[in-house]
């Protein structure tokens, strides 16, 4: 039973009671006897006080055992209260599976709704990583399995990859591997046995 502040089991109770909609999302209320747990604004029947036990968030409920009122669907705000990882989901997947063509970094924000300065800080709080850093990993992890299991040369793999020049696959390549991606064919590679 988590009440902040600003958020008082009166008045938790309160909006409970009077279904106030304008709660919803800050609170839960479940109820012991039912199972369930439910949004402030649910139309279901008011429950005794004795009953109900609140939570902050979706998660918690689930997590100590209730179920989603299936009227008022609680569980459904779990995605919707999400944007920023439906925007961090979204970049990833557009570079998984394009990371093979030329990729503006301005264009990749566009296309996931945002501004490329604030994808760059969504995308780092969340990941680490910046977009970019984000391509050039994926690129780099698929360069080193082109080179380990096809018989390109390393041109061809840098521009199978998606690089627009040779120097730039050659320079993010050795600053992931510290190897150029000669060496590391020459270094892994198992000679054919015949
Ligand atoms: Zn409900």
């Amino acid at each position: 039973m988590i009440s902040p502040k600003d958020l008082s089991k009166d008045m938790m109770w309160e909006a409970t009671v009077t279904c106030d909609s304008t709660f919803d999302g800050r609170f839960y209320y479940a109820v012991k006897t039912t199972g369930i747990f439910c949004r402030p604004s649910c139309k279901s029947k008011i429950p005794k006080y004795e009953n109900v036990s609140f939570f902050l968030n979706a998660e918690e409920a689930l997590k100590t055992g209730f179920r989603p009122c299936k009227r008022c669907r609680p569980d459904l705000q779990l995605k919707t209260y999400e944007p920023l990882k439906a925007i961090i989901d979204d970049t990833m997947q557009i570079i998984n599976s394009h990371y093979d063509q030329k990729m503006l970094m301005n264009e990749l924000a566009s296309m996931v709704g945002v501004s490329r300065f604030h994808l760059n800080r969504l995308f780092k709080d969340s990941t680490g990583d910046t977009p970019r850093i984000y391509l050039e990993k994926v690129r780099i992890k698929k360069a080193k399995e082109l080179l380990l299991t096809t018989s390109l040369n390393s041109t061809e793999v840098g521009y199978q990859i998606g690089y627009q020049s040779i120097s730039s696959f050659y320079n993010a390549f050795k600053r992931s591997t510290g190897l150029s991606p000669i060496q590391f064919q020459n270094q892994y590679v198992k000679s054919p046995t015949t």
